[in-house]
C-alpha cells in the first residue's frame, strides 16, 4: 500500500497515470535521436486525503541527474525577470532582509541571489548552493558551492531562500529536517520558499504542469503542514506570480496546529475528466491550426516539453519550440526531439501560429513575433 510521504496516511489511488514520460524536462539534447533516447519513467500522481499533499507514487530519484546540461533559467524572460525583481524588492524592503547573510538552496545560475546581494544599500552577502551551477565560485560577498546544502557544509545564515526546489524532492520532509538541522546554530534565521501551487494546477486543470521532475506538489495547507512537521513555525503563505506559485515564510520554533487539507482530494477526483476534455479540445485545435499554417510552441521549459510529449509525441504536428534562452536554442526537446529555436527563426521557418505555454508571457511573446505570425488562442 502506498502511503503519503508527508503524513504517512494511506494514499488514494493515483488520479493521473502516464507511462514512458521523459524524466527530465529541462535537459535538452544535441540531436533528435538523443532526445528520443533520453531516460523515461512513470507518472502516478496521487493526492493525500489527510493532508492534501500531491505526489508521484512511481517516482524513482535514481533516474534523474541534475548536473551540468540541466538548464531551467527563466530570467531571459522580461516577465520572469520582473517577478524576480519584485520578490527581491519584497524581501529587502518589506521583510527587512538587509545586512543579512543569505543562503540560497538550489540557486541555479545565481540570478536571484545576485539581485539580493547587489541590491543597493541592502549590504547583504550570499552563498548559493546548486549541483548544476556552472559559473565561477567567487569569494567575498557572493560565492557559490557546486553541491547540496546540509549540516556538513552549513554556513551561518540570517535568511534562507529556496525557490522551485522542494517540488523536485521525493522526501520533502527529509529536506526540511536537514535544513532545520543545518540552522541549529542560526536560530534567528528566516526561511523563504517558493513552489508551484497544486491547487492552482488542479483548479485550472493544466495537464502540462504535471511532469516527472515535479514529484512533490503542495497546496498552502500541505506546505504549512510539512514545515510544521519539520520543526518550523510558518509566518505566512501567500500566492505570487499571478496565483501560480506559493510563497512561504517560516522561522524556527513551535509550529501551529496543522491546517485542514483545503479540498485537494476533491479537485484531484475531478481532474481526469477535465484533462480528457482538454486533451480532445487541443487535438482538434492543433489539427485545425495546422490546416492553415505551421505551428510553434512558445517556451521550451518543462511546460512546453510536456505539452509536446502529450500532444505531438511523434513530432509531426508542431514545427518547433521557441525559447529565448540562448543555451537552449539549436538543441532538441527531451522525449520528442522537436527543434528549439530563437524567435528570430520564426519567419524563416514560415511559422504562422504560436501557442503560448503560459498566459503570463503573452505580452512579451507578441512583441517578438514577425509579421504574418500570431498567437493562437487555445480555444477557437
Ligand atoms: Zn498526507
Amino acid at each position: 500500500m502506498t502511503v503519503c510521504p508527508l503524513c504517512a496516511a494511506p494514499a488514494a489511488p493515483p488520479f493521473l497515470r502516464r507511462d514512458n514520460v521523459p524524466v527530465l524536462q529541462n535537459h535538452t539534447a544535441a540531436s533528435a535521436a538523443e532526445a528520443r533516447a533520453m531516460p523515461r519513467g512513470a507518472l502516478r500522481m496521487a493526492a493525500c486525503d489527510a493532508c492534501g499533499f500531491v505526489f508521484n507514487s512511481a517516482f524513482d530519484a535514481a533516474l534523474l541527474r541534475y548536473g551540468p546540461g540541466y538548464d531551467n533559467t527563466q530570467s531571459h524572460s522580461p516577465a520572469f525577470a520582473a517577478h524576480l525583481d519584485a520578490l527581491a524588492r519584497y524581501l529587502v524592503r518589506d521583510r527587512g532582509v538587509r545586512g543579512a547573510r543569505i543562503v540560497e538552496i538550489g540557486c541555479g545560475q545565481g540570478d536571484f541571489l545576485r539581485r539580493l546581494t547587489e541590491w543597493s544599500g541592502a549590504a547583504n552577502s550570499g552563498v548559493g548552493f546548486d549541483p548544476a551551477y556552472a559559473g565561477e565560485c567567487g569569494g567575498g560577498a557572493l560565492r557559490f558551492v557546486r553541491g547540496l546544502y546540509g549540516p556538513d557544509n552549513a554556513v551561518p545564515a540570517d535568511a534562507v531562500v529556496c525557490r522551485h526546489v522542494i517540488e523536485h524532492v521525493a522526501d520533502p520532509l527529509a529536506l526540511l529536517r536537514t535544513l532545520r538541522a543545518a540552522l541549529a546554530t542560526s536560530p534567528q534565521a528566516r526561511v523563504f520558499f517558493e513552489t508551484p501551487d497544486a491547487a492552482w494546477i488542479l483548479r485550472h486543470a493544466v495537464p502540462w504542469d504535471f511532469f516527472y521532475e515535479h514529484c512533490s506538489l503542495f497546496s498552502a495547507a500541505s506546505l504549512t503542514s510539512a514545515f510544521a512537521r519539520a520543526g518550523f513555525r510558518v509566518a505566512e503563505v501567500r500566492h505570487v506570480f499571478a496565483g501560480q506559485y506559493l510563497w512561504l515564510e517560516a522561522g524556527l520554533g513551535e509550529p501551529h496546529a496543522a491546517d485542514a487539507p483545503d479540498g485537494i482530494a476533491a479537485l484531484a477526483q475531478d481532474y481526469p475528466a477535465r484533462e480528457a476534455a482538454q486533451a480532445s479540445a487541443w487535438r482538434d485545435r492543433l489539427a485545425r491550426l495546422s490546416a492553415t499554417g505551421k505551428i510553434a510552441v512558445w517556451g521550451a521549459g518543462a511546460k512546453g516539453a510536456t505539452f509536446a510529449s502529450l500532444a505531438d509525441p511523434q513530432a509531426t504536428a508542431i514545427d518547433c519550440l521557441i525559447d529565448i534562452n540562448p543555451a537552449k536554442q539549436g538543441r532538441c526537446v527531451p522525449g520528442t526531439g522537436h527543434p528549439i529555436l530563437a524567435p528570430s527563426m520564426l519567419a524563416a521557418r514560415g511559422v504562422r501560429h504560436v501557442l503560448p505555454m503560459n498566459p503570463a508571457y503573452h505580452r512579451e511573446i507578441e512583441a517578438q513575433l514577425p509579421p504574418g505570425t500570431a498567437i493562437a488562442e487555445w480555444a477557437d
